[in-house]
């Protein structure tokens, strides 16, 4: 089973891991700073470096509790034991985490439930059963961004599943269910703004994230509307 290192510390952009098993869509690893595509956050990108080597890793995906680097077709593969240097693109990571993080506060934003989201570098979405009005994207804009600039600290928090399952207001995207059965369940927290269960890599402070802009709403059935967001720099 891999380390996550990911979950403990989402700023790590380097490590030295070594090859667990090799496959013929990539590697595992004994330890991973990659993010695997889950909870609507895209898998990461980025390189391994070996004695003698290197190769691309095209994404990353979960494969049971490891995680699987996939590396490019033609790029030539690590052997198991071999001991890597691991790099994560970071530039688009951090748009990841900015753009994740966002995700959370316009849920905050706009009052309906979560149906679906997605996060991308250039524009990230989420779904919502809207009840009332539909809300004006120049409103939503504005609201996300006063959130954004009190600069709140944005930190895990870890409960068990039976906590979980005695408040399901914390599981706001019912179509990204947090993995439970492993006794506890990750809590993602913007203080004052938001508390809901989330497995994804996010910046530490809102403040981080810079100016959003919510550019586009669209119209996906009777109560349904998505919400598209761009950062701004
Ligand atoms: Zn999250």
């Amino acid at each position: 089973m891999v380390e996550e290192l990911f979950r403990q510390d989402a700023y790590l952009k380097e490590a030295e891991a070594t090859v667990t098993a090799l496959e013929e869509r990539g590697v595992r690893l004994d330890r991973s700073i990659f993010y695997p595509t889950g909870g609507g956050q895209p898998g990461d990108t980025g390189l391994l470096r070996w004695d003698g080597g290197e190769a691309r890793v095209v994404d990353t995906v979960k494969a049971g509790d490891d995680v699987l680097l996939v590396l490019a077709p033609e790029a030539t593969r690590p052997a198991a034991g071999t001991v890597l240097h691991t790099t994560i693109d970071w530039a688009r990571r951090l748009r990841h985490m900015r753009m994740h993080t966002a995700l959370h506060v316009m849920s905050a934003v706009i009052k309906g439930d979560v149906t679906g989201g997605q996060v991308g570098a250039d524009r990230s979405r989420l779904d919502f059963n809207l009840s009332g009005d539909v809300p004006v994207k120049e409103w939503v804009t504005e609201e996300i961004n006063k959130l954004i600039a009190l600069d709140r600290p944005v930190t895990p928090q870890w409960i068990t599943d039976q906590e979980l399952a005695a408040r399901p207001e914390l599981v706001k995207t019912m179509s990204v269910r947090p993995p439970m059965g492993a006794g506890r369940v990750r809590l993602l927290s913007i203080e004052g703004i938001d508390l809901q269960a989330c497995g994804g890599t996010h910046v530490a402070r809102t403040g981080e994230i810079g100016r959003v802009e919510c550019v586009k709403i669209e119209n996906k059935g009777k109560m349904n509307r998505r919400f598209i967001i761009t950062l701004s720099s």
